[in-house]
């Protein structure tokens, strides 16, 4: 990689994205009472400087207040993979909100137990329990891990991401229990009291961390997601399960993001058997909702616990969750948009832009890897593809995926900041497709000069 020609390149499209944005450009230097300028700092994770600042979105399309519109491939992070605004969704919210009311009275309605029948189906999990977010939806599982078992540490594999779940801001040392991740804010203790870690396809390293016998949960992603895609290799989930079961922790499956392996996640489509599942984001179709599943026997373990205070102060639970609009909103994204027969076309979409990706890296002869998790692509600058989130974490250039972020967004395609990732919804096209497909082969011709 020539670094000065990939410099010169950033700061042209840094240009051009101000030329074409000046309305987002000056709303965010207004945005004088906003913590960061943002709504979210996060949201300062922009390549140019500057969020483009949304006016309309619907399906796979996105457009700025600028007036530009955006094939988009980010798709809110996963939270919008039924695509924008999917109708059958605003039909729910709408009647749920404006025609019937009561978005939230802290009564139950009788669409949650239509939701938790359908993720059983789909992910095999017997009982269900809701969250506004998967943030929560993983403390919450969390909790009633260490309850039923009584014991304080949970596992989880180096440089996952779960939410701003404490404790799972640890990554792995050379030697030793483990460090605080980089960057974490207000960790409330010291993480490796609270916390374990190991490599994810390392069965080894999972196996000498369970033996101390203080592990309630190990919560993973059955594929890491959030440090490029991280697939596993034959045998290590099988491997986890055993392991886990052997030293009596609990596994809990965290499919927030690896939903996109199917209608039941990679769960669903492994064959995998946690004993509790958490998943948030997509389910509600862009309305915020969470979930988490127990199987049968851990739901009675905990139930039939009357020292837990599992109605009211019992730290299990929040007054938004399982309200009656985000239920509705995750009723109509199961029943009618994230279907069995969508996912199947979302996936035969992925697989073209894998193809179309990887022939741009041939043509020019990058040494770069491309992997895909049904519906959604990632790439990594390193090849072959990562076995851990650890070798993942250190392929990263910011420099360089802020360029072919800029490039690709000054040309009218959104991918996800944080990634080199690509969802498809089910509104995706194949033109959008081999549209990314040109102009991520033009982006490579730039960079190879
Ligand atoms: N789990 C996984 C696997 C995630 O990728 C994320 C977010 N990227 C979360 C949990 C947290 O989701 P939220 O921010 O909606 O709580």
């Amino acid at each position: 990689m020539d670094r000065a020609r990939l410099h010169a390149l950033l700061a042209r499209e840094s240009a051009e994205a101000e030329r074409r944005n000046p309305r987002s450009r000056a709303a965010y230097a207004r945005a004088d009472h906003l913590f960061g300028r943002v709504p979210m700092t996060w949201m300062n994770k922009t390549a140019g400087g500057f969020p483009r600042y949304l006016a309309e979105a619907r399906g796979a399309r996105v457009t700025d207040v600028d007036g530009h519109t955006y094939v988009d491939f980010c798709l809110g992070d996963t939270g919008a993979m039924a695509g924008h605004s999917p109708a059958p969704v605003a039909e729910a919210v709408h009647r749920r909100y404006a025609e019937l009311g009561g978005a939230t009275a802290m009564l139950p309605t009788e669409d949650a137990e239509w939701v938790g029948a359908e993720l059983t189906r789909r992910f095999g999990l017997a009982r269900w329990s809701f969250s506004l977010t998967a943030t929560d939806a993983n403390r919450w599982a969390i909790r009633l891990a260490r309850a039923v078992t009584g014991r304080p540490k949970i596992l989880v594999n180096s440089y996952c991401y779960h939410g701003s779940v404490d404790e799972s801001l640890i990554v792995t040392t050379p030697d030793g229990p483990g460090a605080p991740r980089p960057g974490n804010v207000g960790a409330p203790c010291d993480v490796t009291l609270t916390s374990r870690v190991a490599e994810f396809n390392d069965l080894a390293g999972l196996e000498r961390e369970l033996a101390h016998g203080d592990v309630a949960a190990v919560l993973m992603e059955p594929a890491l997601t959030n440090i490029g895609i991280v697939l596993p290799e034959p045998g290590y989930l099988t491997g986890v399960r055993e392991l886990t079961r052997q030293y009596g922790t609990l596994l809990v499956n965290d499919e927030t993001h690896t939903f996109s392996a199917g209608p039941g996640g990679c769960t669903g489509a492994w064959d995998l058997a946690p004993d509790l599942l958490t998943i948030g984001k997509a389910i509600g179709g862009g309305i915020p909702a969470g979930a988490y599943g127990l199987s049968a026997e851990l739901a009675e373990r905990l139930l039939a616990r009357g020292d837990l205070d599992l109605v009211d102060m019992g730290g299990v639970g929040g007054t938004l969750a399982g309200n009656a609009l985000s239920v509705a909103a995750t009723r109509a994204t199961l029943e009618h948009v994230l279907t069995g027969e969508a996912f199947a076309r979302m996936g035969t979409l992925a697989e073209r832009f894998e193809t179309g990706v990887r022939d741009g890296l041939a043509a020019h002869g990058l040494p770069w890897s491309v992997s895909r998790l049904g519906a959604r692509t990632e790439y990594r600058f390193t090849s072959p593809a990562p076995r851990t989130g650890t070798e993942s974490a250190a392929a990263s250039d910011p420099e360089l995926e802020d360029f072919l972020h800029l490039y690709l967004a000054n040309r009218g395609i959104l991918l996800t900041p944080f990634h080199n990732m690509a969802l498809m919804c089910p509104d995706t096209t194949e033109q959008d497709v081999d549209t990314h497909t040109e102009v991520f082969a033009a982006a490579l011709a730039e960079l190879a000069g």
